[in-house]
């Protein structure tokens, strides 16, 4: 599933693919009525003619602002969140389809932009306007890593008052946007924190470390997918858990050798219906 890093690397794609250019003509599949709203017939019309004029990244969220066709009007505004199994990809105009192709936009410069999402729990939605900030579940974000950094404080404050366990407290969007099950892992590993700890049991300093470690996971993260290639020309987002090499220190490794202390095996433990991975030994 896309977290942060994932989307971030669509973001730079789609800038780079969709800035600037014109939507000549689009098309979808009818079987996927649910990632729509409007209903899909309304949103290829809005977008035909229409210009990108900016691609940005919120938590795990796509916002994309343009620039309706011959009609003019207010800016024009699509929040794109991947799901599950969403990705953008780049094609040839006359490159055949692939499986699960839900939306194509033909842009000005000959390229096709596919979004494929094989389980469809992506959205696809208009936003009137560009008015991201009126979208609630786009206003219920809590700040973005990355685009905001994290502030200790205030991490503090708001963990202070959960009773959830610290791994599953990471996931609320609104703690930190973009956090997932993988980041979430990661972090805690790279602070010495055990997963299962509540949240509100975190002292300061334990505090400060992870918001240094979410941090240097997500940055990490985005530095091996630039590696393996996956930011950058026609390539494809590259998910952990289909065909990439493993970049992670402890997430997907149960029954690895924990690569920090060596003294205890990387263990996997189910939290709130999802894995989670850590260990035993150096996690405190
Ligand atoms: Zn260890």
């Amino acid at each position: 599933m896309p977290e942060l890093p994932e989307v971030e690397i669509a973001a730079r794609n789609l800038r780079r693919w969709a800035a600037g250019h014109r939507v000549r003509g689009t098309e979808s599949d009818p079987r996927a009525a649910r990632v729509f709203r409007p209903a899909a017939a309304r949103v290829l019309a809005r977008l035909r003619g229409a210009r990108v004029d900016e691609v940005r990244r919120v938590g795990k969220n796509l916002l994309l602002t343009l620039t309706p066709g011959r009609r003019g009007g207010p800016k024009l505004g699509v929040w794109s969140h991947l799901g599950m199994t969403g990705q953008w990809v780049r094609r040839r105009a006359g490159d055949p389809p692939l499986p699960a192709r839900r939306l194509s936009l033909a842009l000005d410069d000959g390229a096709r932009l596919d979004y494929v999402d094989m389980r469809m729990f992506g959205r696809f939605r208009l936003v009137p306007g560009a008015r991201f900030d009126q979208v609630p579940d786009l206003a219920a974000l809590g700040p973005d890593p990355l685009n905001d950094g994290v502030d200790p404080g205030r991490l503090f404050e708001r963990l202070k008052r959960a009773r959830l366990p610290i791994k599953v407290a990471l996931l609320d969007q609104k703690l930190l946007a973009g956090i997932g099950n993988i980041q979430a892992s990661e972090a805690l590993f790279r602070a010495r924190i055990d997963p299962r700890r509540p949240a509100r049991s975190l002292s300061r300093p334990e505090v400060r470390r992870l918001a240094t470690a979410i941090r240097a996971s997500l940055e990490f993260t985005l530095r091996s997918f630039a590696k393996i290639g996956a930011d950058g020309g026609d390539a494809d987002i590259a998910y952990v858990e289909e065909n990439a090499p493993n970049p992670f220190r402890v997430y997907g490794r149960a029954g690895a050798r924990c690569p920090r202390c060596k003294a205890a095996d990387v263990v996997r433990i189910v939290q709130a219906q999802r894995s989670t991975f850590f260990c035993p030994s150096c996690q405190k």
